[in-house]
């Protein structure tokens, strides 16, 4: 049985129980939670099942469905931030939203098509969005960038609009101001139309949830140019802004990417203190740095030097099951090469991993939208190695976090891309029979103890 059939099954299986007339037992945890309209339980909310007939796993995949364009939204924001738009993702967008209001679809298997569209969707608001990056910036290049203080005023921008960070660039320069970047903005040193700006002198700090340590360390002017910004520290919040989709209580919002306001602050502010860098992060390395290595990939492939590609990837989080990533890439053998994109990076990405003959072992890939980068190299693997993308020596080991992370897990599941690791957790949307779904058709895990899982990846 298929996987959309087996949803439908499931979707069957509840109804028959409940038109049986067998009790339903409140678990501990919610079967599903609605109160989008007027009939919902007791005027607060449908929790067992809906009084509209709803059943709980249909509105899982709802809220899924929700989460994944959620995600789609983001990418296709910042794409349209410089000028570039998709009329075919706009048109799902809208039948994506539109298929969850009230009594319009009670099929489950329709929502797991709807999720697998969508993954298909964010793919092409992914591509979209790395040719609006490299039509603007160009096609990035592996740069090393310092993490630490430089002496002088300055200005740290955090999240992930480079079209923010660009017009930062262009208003800050001449002007005596050290512009840093903090957490998803670290892959914009790659780009050579924002590398190119002397004034970008490194890096602040780590992953986001670092950020309210990070910003109350460095008295600087502070840019949120989306997520994930936190609730600010009343200590920094006088001296925070917030540009394009991101807002904050009390934090001066920037209209028209008009920075004078933060440019103004960070004068005012004086100069930091140069600090001992003793951290250099190396990002940058898009599809064609990856890809002129491929000659080379093969004769190691082929001497089996290296033995697998592994993709560890997605979003930090401050959980302590995210440890596991950590220990998963220094425990990997020396026959591995890592690739690795977003701010779960920041778990393994000061380590030096050194290279295999001149293939350096970890490849920042960039943004969690750079995945398409990671999807073409994927793509590029299976014809130099004439393999389906499921034969090739590639396994992933996602982290999630929020909401984009779902759209690109449902990419990778409408790639047909199967054995995928997840975690730090199992997405809380997700009830045992779509889990056990996901199980029997991608072969989807959840991450364990990290030195089994390698033992386990690597076949020994
Ligand atoms: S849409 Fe259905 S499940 Fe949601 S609140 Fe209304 S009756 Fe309840
Ligand atoms: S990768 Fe995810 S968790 Fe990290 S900053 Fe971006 S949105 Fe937030």
């Amino acid at each position: 049985m298929g996987f959309i059939d087996s949803i439908r099954g499931i979707n069957k299986n509840q109804n028959e129980a409940v038109e049986g007339g067998d009790k339903v037992e409140k678990k501990d945890s919610l079967d599903m939670f609605c109160y989008q309209c007027s009939q919902t339980a007791k005027g607060t909310g449908c929790t067992i099942r809906g009084v509209c007939g709803k059943e709980p796993t249909v509105a899982r995949l709802q809220d899924n469905l929700l989460f994944a364009i959620k995600g789609i939204s983001a990418y296709l924001y910042h794409a349209r931030e410089l000028g570039y738009t998709d009329d075919e993702v706009d048109a799902f967008l809208a039948r994506g939203f539109y298929s969850t209001l009230t009594n319009v679809n009670f099929d489950a298997g329709k929502f797991v098509e709807l999720a697998l569209e969508a993954g298909n969707m964010n793919i092409k608001t992914m591509q979209l969005l790395k040719k609006a990056h490299i039509d603007n910036y160009g096609e990035p290049v592996p740069t090393e960038v310092p993490v630490g203080a430089v002496k002088g005023p300055g200005i740290v921008a955090t999240g992930h609009s480079l079209k923010a960070l660009e017009e930062l660039l262009k208003q800050t320069e001449g002007k005596g101001i050290n512009v840093y970047t903090h957490s998803e903005l670290l892959p914009a040193h790659g780009y050579p139309g924002l590398k190119k700006y002397k004034h970008l002198v490194g890096q602040l700090g780590g992953p986001w949830f670092d950020q309210r340590d990070t910003f109350s360390k460095y008295p600087v002017a502070i840019v949120g140019t989306s997520n994930c910004v936190l609730i600010p520290k009343d200590e920094y919040k006088e001296r925070m802004y917030t540009v394009g989709v991101a807002e904050l209580p009390g934090v001066q919002h920037i209209e028209d990417y008009d920075f004078t306001p933060a440019i103004e602050k960070a004068l005012e502010l004086g100069d930091l203190e140069e600090e001992v860098k003793e951290t250099t992060l190396t990002t940058g390395f898009g599809a064609s740095t990856i890809l002129s290595l491929a000659p080379k990939i093969k004769e190691l492939v082929e001497a089996g030097k290296i033995k697998q590609f592994i993709l560890v990837g997605g979003c930090d989080s401050p959980l302590i099951q995210a440890k596991y990533y950590t220990e998963f890439v220094k425990n990997l053998p020396d026959t591995t090469v890592v690739l690795t994109l977003a701010c779960g990076k920041y778990r393994f990405n000061a380590m030096d991993l050194g290279d295999i003959e001149g293939v350096p072992r970890l490849i920042d890939i960039g943004q969690c939208n750079d995945a398409i980068v990671a999807v073409d190299v994927a793509v590029a693997l299976t014809e130099l190695f004439g393999v389906g993308l499921n034969e090739l020596p590639l396994t992933i080991v996602l982290s999630w976090m929020e909401q984009k992370a779902a759209a690109i897990l449902w990419s990778l599941l409408a790639l047909d891309l199967k054995g995928m690791y997840i975690g730090p957790i199992l997405p809380g949307w997700a009830n045992d029979d779509i889990l056990n779904v996901l199980v029997e058709n991608y072969d989807l895990t959840p991450i364990g103890d990290a030195e089994e899982d390698i033992k386990k990846i690597m076949g020994l």
